[in-house]
């Protein structure tokens, strides 16, 4: 028996350059740890905002330290 597992859904997930983007991964405030909101942007694009600190930043190139690993147990 020869399975394969070459399914075209695997394909994206390698792509992702943050392949745990809205999966395993929360966006946090590096300031105040709060959880960040998805915004849409005038341009077009979006971006995680923290209401308290009223700064963010792009969805498109967040900061590591907004990054916190959902099973991890660090969040702030
Ligand atoms: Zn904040």
């Amino acid at each position: 028996m020869t399975k394969k597992f070459t399914k075209p859904m695997k394909r994206n997930w390698k792509d992702d350059p943050f392949p745990a983007s809205g999966r395993h991964y929360l966006y946090v405030c590096p300031d105040c740890g709060s959880r960040m909101e998805l915004h849409d942007l005038r341009d077009g694009d979006q971006a995680y905002w923290c209401h308290p600190c009223a700064q963010g930043h792009r969805a498109g190139e967040p900061p590591l330290e907004a990054l916190r690993h959902e099973a991890s147990g660090e969040v702030a």
